[in-house]
């Protein structure tokens, strides 16, 4: 059994877990990080990110011409979260803290330590109801220059930096199997020495084990993500508001992402809250290039794609592209089926399809100015998207309707969607286009968009009938449910100190990122405005850093 020391121990090297460490080392703290997968991993799902952020009035809003305020983004956030449960006081004294943070101090932050955004904010999560209802009310998600990637730099380089300095210890391969509790507080950490793994980032790695390790601190710190990689815990804490639990979905995550320190804690004394509030999307796609099990892919949809049903009936108003994720999901898990589809065509897949990740946006992850003027301003469908058109398990693209019907029903193997049922869909939707007013609300939504400038230019397809064939080939994506966030976790107070189940904290216990359901055990309530986990990480990941550096001070 192999010893090791320091004055703290974090768990866990995703975003939640350096930015702690980056900001314990800054105190003067020795910091031992364990992390269960190799070093090729470091960053966690945040590598693996599209790197966007919910920034609040930032100059890319100002110039943009987007009028955003706290007030407004707090309305939006209380509309979204829909807090109703005595257990969210610090779930929701998180969100506020938090919503101060992405108004005030968080951009400048950032920019600081080098970070810089895209100069067009997108508009995720729309919502589609009223003012104090679920949504965006202006568009917020602020994607890093760099994706993923470019959002870790600094903080990788501030922790290597500190490692030289002898003040930060990885132990890499390290799996936490318990904690250590003396005298009723947490003193550190004991678990099993993984063999050394070739595998490469994100992919699965071996669970051999060649050794034992106890690791002791005066703090040790949660970091270790959520549950998204786990598909039975993900169906034991599915909620009834959502239907029944999908039989088939994907992961949005790397394996890694197992959910195990979560029990683990909760042996340890510390109380887990809201576990049933989870965040999967409604628009995933099976990667045809797999990196880890069951591997799947997010579109970020524009509103313009007609959304169908298995049995190719439209979904109801407000569930567009991009309005209510959740809604849409509880939909679906009403119908019986765990999928639905989107129609569209040539036309709209170039401007509208974006694919969530860093490596399926190479142009922004590698900072190359001309592959962003090239793929994405010049037009054309982008080179990611055409792999998924080409080689993807859930496209099908044809030129007319009768075999677009006959693609999807041997895409299924299910005789589900009725080729006339579809034509009459489409024709009644093509024919609301002939006036510049429409009462079909999505027609109407398409519309509003295109008066945000950004979306006008990039964004969003001029409207257009679907039957044009001069917008062709038609194309039908079957969408899939895809695992990603936990929104629940660990019950923290304002300082990430971990709370036992009378409401006490747990001593010596602390938690962040994802694991703490990014602040509080839950700061997102029901729903997410988007943008908001990475941030999330990060104020988590500074609080509860600085916290535990003034504890052991
Ligand atoms: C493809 C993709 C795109 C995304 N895009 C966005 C986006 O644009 N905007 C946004 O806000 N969010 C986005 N997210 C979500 C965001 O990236 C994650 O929520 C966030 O990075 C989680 O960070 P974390 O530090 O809490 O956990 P993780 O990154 O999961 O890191 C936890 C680490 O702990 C380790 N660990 C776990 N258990 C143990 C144990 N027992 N012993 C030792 N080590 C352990 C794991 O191996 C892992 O390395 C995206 C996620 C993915 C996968």
């Amino acid at each position: 059994m192999s010893s090791l020391k320091a004055d703290v121990v974090v768990i866990g090297t995703g975003l939640a877990g350096l930015v702690a460490t980056a900001e314990l080392a800054e105190a003067g703290r020795r910091v031992l990080v364990l992390e269960q997968e190799p070093e090729a991993s470091l960053g966690g799902q945040a590598f693996w990110s599209f790197g966007g952020l919910f920034l609040v009035n930032s100059p890319e809003q100002r110039r943009m011409r987007i009028r955003d305020s706290r007030e407004l983004a707090w309305q939006d956030w209380l509309g979204t979260a829909a807090f109703d449960r005595p257990e969210d006081r610090w779930p929701r004294a998180w969100a506020e803290a938090y919503v101060d943070f992405a108004a005030g101090e968080k951009r400048s932050w950032l920019h600081g330590q080098g970070v810089r955004f895209l100069p067009n904010p997108g508009w995720a999560e729309r919502g589609g109801y009223d003012a104090t209802g679920h949504g965006n009310s202006v568009p917020r998600f602020h994607v890093t220059w760099g994706t993923g990637p470019g959002l870790l730099e600094p903080f990788v380089r501030r922790v290597r930096e500190a490692e030289r300095g002898g003040l930060v210890r990885f132990a890499f391969r390290h799996r936490v199997d318990e904690l250590v509790v003396s005298d009723g507080a947490v003193t550190g950490a004991r678990g099993a020495v993984l063999a050394p793994s070739g595998a490469a980032r994100g992919a699965a790695s071996s669970r051999e084990v060649i050794g034992e390790f106890e690791a002791a601190g005066q703090c040790v710190l949660v970091t270790s993500g959520g549950i998204g990689a786990n598909h039975e815990l993900v169906r034991r804490n599915w909620p009834e508001r959502l239907g029944a639990p999908p039989k088939r979905m994907i992961s949005g995550v790397p394996e890694h992402v197992d959910g195990r320190m979560i029990a683990i804690s909760e042996q340890a004394g510390a109380k887990v809250i809201n576990p049933d509030r989870m965040w999967h999307y409604v628009e995933g796609i099976q990667n045809w290039a797999p990196i880890w099990k069951h591997h799947g892919i997010r579109i970020l949809p524009a509103p313009s794609s007609l959304w169908l049903d298995a049995t190719g009936r439209r979904l109801p108003v407000p569930l567009f592209p991009g309005f209510d994720t959740l809604g849409t999901l509880a939909h679906i898990g009403a119908s019986g089926y765990d999928y639905t589809w989107f129609v569209l065509t040539r036309k709209i897949i170039e401007r509208e399809f974006a694919l969530s990740g860093s490596e399926q946006n190479p142009d922004l992850t590698n900072k190359s100015v001309r592959e962003v003027l090239r793929t994405r301003v010049r037009g054309g469908v982008p080179g990611p998207v055409q792999a998924f058109m080409d080689h993807g398990a859930d496209f099908v693209v044809r030129r007319d309707i009768r075999s677009l019907a006959a693609g999807m029903n041997a895409l299924t193997g299910e005789p589900l969607i009725d080729v006339d049922a579809l034509e009459q869909e489409i024709v009644a939707r093509d024919r609301e286009l002939a006036n510049p007013f429409s009462k079909d609300l999505q027609i109407m939504a398409i519309r509003s968009g295109r008066r945000y400038l950004a979306d006008r230019v990039s964004r969003i397809a001029a409207p257009h009938r679907l039957l044009d064939p001069e917008a062709g080939p038609l194309i039908a994506v079957r969408l899939n449910i895809l695992t990603r966030k936990t929104l629940g976790g660990l019950h923290c107070d304002l300082e990430g100190r971990v709370l036992d189940a009378a409401g006490e904290p747990v001593p010596g216990l602390y938690s962040a990122g994802e694991a703490a359901g990014f602040g509080g055990g839950g700061m997102h309530g029901y729903r997410s405005l988007e943008g908001t986990f990475l941030g999330g990480c990060l104020f988590s990941g500074r609080t509860a850093g600085r916290a535990v550096a003034a504890r052991v001070g």
